[in-house]
């Protein structure tokens, strides 16, 4: 055995990124760690020359393989040429007049994004070059039930969606409906209008009023003492609360989420519930293996209550599978994120609710 030493980096190693995971997969023996909060990390592995796999989420948008010699006894430190992360799909975002979430994919983490119209969303084709797609808040136009058909089909065969606050009209309608004339019905349901803030679904909208219902109900101000429910997100940030300023005047409030969402953020103490969840809306059929890797739930030989959820190339499948382990995550990891915050860029957001963020871009 030998060890390595190194620390993760973005693309252009301006950045040093927490909560990457690293592996070396022997042929179904793996070895993996996850980067500290600062992306270091120290990883034992048997001697010889391997390839190391550097990712994060499921590897898909994001992912380096490089080649690194390990010595009997001795520890390597990996250059930094092999721990730049590197983005290996193609990431689009919607504008939004009040969110900016491409400031962080590009200017901050230094990854690239490609600026579609809500006009896009009418070719699932050209939807599908791109692995993710970020929808900000405040969306420059109305959608239709072809667009949502698309929305659907988009993220049932695998592709990331991620919304904030408003944008959740992208996924449970916007009360606009394909009628002639076309029939515009406003979202909006005040607390004086919805007092017992029963939730009131909207026209259109691919994911059900039963699974998911908001209302733009919250209330400017600081939300302090969010609970950090994700296992991972708690391990980046070394904490279990955090504090989300909501500098606008009212957001999006989750009055009803089914238990199909796994909450990842989540209010205690104002009444306002989950701010944060993610939801699996996969076909899990055709969406594990693709591009020579695979996602699957690795259940180490000799520790098998340690079950995680790691991406293999191919080529290892089959040892893992003669051990036991099957094909996609453990757990549903959820491919649609919605936040009820934002980055909005007129204002300021604290170093943690940016830290989440750029979690939710790399882990989609
Ligand atoms: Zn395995």
């Amino acid at each position: 055995m030998g060890t390595l030493e190194g620390r993760v980096f973005n693309a252009d190693g301006s950045r040093t990124l927490g909560a990457i995971k690293v592996q070396i997969d022997l042929n179904g023996d793996v070895f993996l760690t996850t980067t500290d909060a600062n992306g270091n990390f120290t990883l034992d592995a048997p001697v010889g020359t391997h390839d190391l796999v550097i990712y994060s989420g499921s590897g898909r948008i994001f992912r380096s393989v490089s080649t690194i010699t390990i010595e009997e006894g001795k520890t390597t430190d990996v250059p930094m040429e092999n721990t730049k992360l590197n983005q290996v799909a193609n990431l689009a975002y919607i504008p939004g007049a009040y969110d900016k979430i491409e400031s962080i994919i590009i200017d901050s983490l230094g990854y690239s994004a490609t600026q579609l119209s809500i006009a896009d969303l009418d070719n699932l084709s050209y939807m599908q070059t791109f692995n993710a797609i970020f929808l900000n808040c405040g969306k420059p136009g109305y959608l239709d039930s072809a667009k949502y058909a698309n929305l659907s089909a988009y993220a049932y065969a695998g592709g990331s969606i991620y919304a904030s606050d408003y944008a959740v009209e992208y996924l449970t309608g916007d009360g606009y409906y394909m009628q002639t004339p076309p029939v515009y019905t406003a979202h909006s349901h005040s607390s004086i209008e919805n007092p017992d803030k029963s939730c009131v679904g909207d026209v259109g909208g691919f994911i059900s009023d039963n699974d998911l219902c908001t209302e733009k109900i919250g209330s400017t101000g600081m939300v302090s003492n969010v609970s950090i429910i994700d296992i991972a997100l708690q391990n980046l940030l070394n904490k279990t609360t955090i504090d989300i300023d909501y500098d606008l005047g009212g957001w999006e409030v989750i009055q009803l989420l089914s238990s199909n969402w796994q909450i990842l953020l989540q209010d205690n103490t104002y009444g306002y519930g989950p701010l944060a969840a993610r939801l699996y809306y996969i076909n899990p059929a055709t969406y594990y293996q693709s591009g020579g890797w695979v996602t699957i739930c690795h259940i180490p030989p000799g520790n098998p209550n340690n079950p995680q959820t790691i991406t293999v190339s191919v080529n290892a499948l089959q040892a893992h599978l003669d051990h036991g382990d099957f094909i996609g995550p453990c757990q549903q990891d959820g491919n649609i994120l919605f936040t009820t915050f934002h980055n909005h860029h007129q204002g300021n957001i604290s170093h943690d609710v940016y830290d989440v963020l750029e979690y939710f871009i790399l882990n989609l």
